[in-house]
């Protein structure tokens, strides 16, 4: 026992005893155990409005004193299970926002309690090495050598970015000056909205992001015109630097042509980048498409633990092939760290040299825990059953004569509903089109609203549809044979209040 000198002992409030952190953290776990079981009886969301949730928190500015936790802890857990959006309920189906593991809720309050600073191995040993653990099995799982470079940041907009400035590192380094004004992106216009933050925010405002057309009927890249593309603005000056490839679309789960997009960039000397923010982990799947193996090839990949690996917000990660690019991009030693290693021969590896992030929280111990509770087993199971669950959905949207299935991607099912007076009302079909999406605005925000099942929409050729994403390991098949009546029904009511003519019947 270090001996702490006088009696003098300051009192910090802050500070809890052992005893109180037992009994307000033993009720709040009791808390949160009823909140789960009982979270398929909820509304998916009470969709209250900004005044109302505003009116349940407390009046007036910051309290000048405290209050005790135990009465903290359970106000706050009532009002965020009574008033939230639950993205654990089994039918929400929006987005690609997933529900979250046990596992992970209890690793975060495990890695909060530590509270490693993950930026400097010496502020966090084993957390460190647990986060390069980490970032090894999410290679190994979607197929990228295992011996990259990569890091936690927080999700995949991030995951994005980090892999974009490595890569722009690597072109211009050694290049003249103003190199930067002639580098060229290529991404499909499907490629998440990342990409236009990126050209954005980190050029000099002269970077340009070149569409790469879709192939004809689809919604994945035609790799062809990419190899054209590249060639034509090479000859005219411009310096193609970076090519996007989606293991999944947003908006319908699409994989882009990863092999020959592979093969495109080896051949003409283009960074190839591979968003699998939603779609990667699909990769482990047994008799998975060679284009997602070919995520193996890419230069950098973006995967998003707190999406399909069902990791609670926020958990993304950056891989890049070589971890001398990151390094090379994003260590700055100043004189006020001494984090350098001293022993040469097992280094000490310093995150904060690899990334954005200074001070870096413990993101890996949720999806460590996650990955080590399902076992490579446990999730190629998980994911197997969600993109089984979405092909349910799209077979039953087909059965039904008032839907029309569209699409089917991964574990993402895009469906319309068609008002059987559509067809009788002999309208033309560009003011069909116009009644239809007008419809549809509102069928989603209907449906949203009801609290009975909570999609999201895309866009398919142009047309609005609603998107069923099975992201969930709640999920199960009596949701999926449900979700298309409720659908159904909430379309119906619309389209008795307005008919194709603009009538009201
Ligand atoms: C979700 C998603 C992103 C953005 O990830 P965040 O975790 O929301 O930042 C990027 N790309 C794709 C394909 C996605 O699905």
């Amino acid at each position: 026992m270090t001996d702490r000198g006088s009696s003098e002992r300051r009192h910090a409030v802050a500070a809890m005893s052992g005893d109180e952190f037992r009994r307000v953290g033993h009720e709040l776990v009791d808390a949160i155990a009823a909140f789960l079981e009982g979270l398929p009886d909820r509304p998916v969301t009470p969709w209250p409005s900004p005044a109302a949730v505003r009116a349940l928190l407390p009046d007036g500015g910051l309290p000048e004193s405290g209050t005790p936790a135990g009465e903290l802890l359970e106000g706050a857990a009532r009002l965020l299970f009574d008033t939230s959006l639950q993205t654990g309920h089994p039918r929400f189906l929006a987005y690609i926002t997933a529900s979250s593991a046990p596992i992970g809720m209890l690793g975060d309050l495990l890695a909060a309690a530590v509270n490693p600073n993950c930026g400097a191995w010496q502020l966090s040993p084993v957390a460190s090495e647990i986060e390069r653990q980490t970032v090894r099995w999410i290679a190994e799982l979607v197929g990228f050598p295992a011996g990259c470079g990569g890091l936690f940041v927080s999700g995949g907009n991030a995951a994005n970015f980090t892999c974009y400035l490595a890569a722009r590192n690597a072109v211009l380094r050694g290049a003249p000056d103003d190199a930067d004004a002639t580098l060229v992106v290529y991404a499909t216009p499907e490629t998440h909205t990342w990409i236009e933050k990126a050209v954005g925010l980190f050029g000099r405002g002269t970077e340009r992001l070149r569409p790469i057309p879709l192939a004809a009927g689809g919604q994945a890249a035609d790799a062809g015109a990419l190899r054209a593309m590249i060639r034509e603005d090479r000859s005219s000056g411009d310096r193609p630097f970076l090519a996007v490839g989606s293991a999944g679309t947003v908006g319908t789960g699409a994989v882009d042509p990863l092999t020959a997009m592979a093969d495109v960039c080896t051949e003409e000397g283009v960074w190839l980048h591979v968003d699998g923010a939603y779609g990667a982990p699909a990769a482990a799947l047994p008799g998975a498409p060679a284009d997602l193996l070919a995520i193996g090839r890419a230069d950098s990949v973006a995967v998003d633990p707190h999406k399909w690996l069902y990791a609670p917000l926020e958990a993304g990660c950056a891989l890049v092939r070589d971890d001398a690019t990151l390094l090379a991009a994003f260590s700055h030693k100043p004189p006020y760290y001494r984090f350098d290693s001293v022993e040469e021969a097992d280094p000490q590896t310093n995150f904060y040299e690899r990334g954005l992030q200074n001070s870096r929280g413990f993101r890996a111990l949720k999806v460590w825990l996650g990955l080590r509770h399902a076992g490579r087993e446990g999730i190629v199971t998980m994911i197997r059953d969600d993109c089984a669950l979405a092909a349910r959905i799209h077979e039953r949207c087909r059965e039904h004569p008032e839907l029309e299935a569209i699409t089917l991607g991964l574990s993402i099912a895009t469906f319309r509903y068609v008002p059987p007076a559509l067809a009788a009302s002999g309208l033309a079909p560009d003011e069909a089109a116009t009644y239809i999406d007008g419809l549809y605005e509102r069928l989603l925000a209907r449906l949203q609203a009801s609290g009975e099942a909570f999609v999201s929409n895309a866009v398919v050729d142009g047309r609005f549809v609603l998107r069923a994403c099975v992201c969930n390991f709640r999920t199960d098949w009596p949701d999926a044979d449900v979700l298309p009546g409720i659908v159904v029904r909430h379309g119906r009511a619309l389209a008795a209040e307005r008919t194709p003519d603009g009538e009201a019947p």
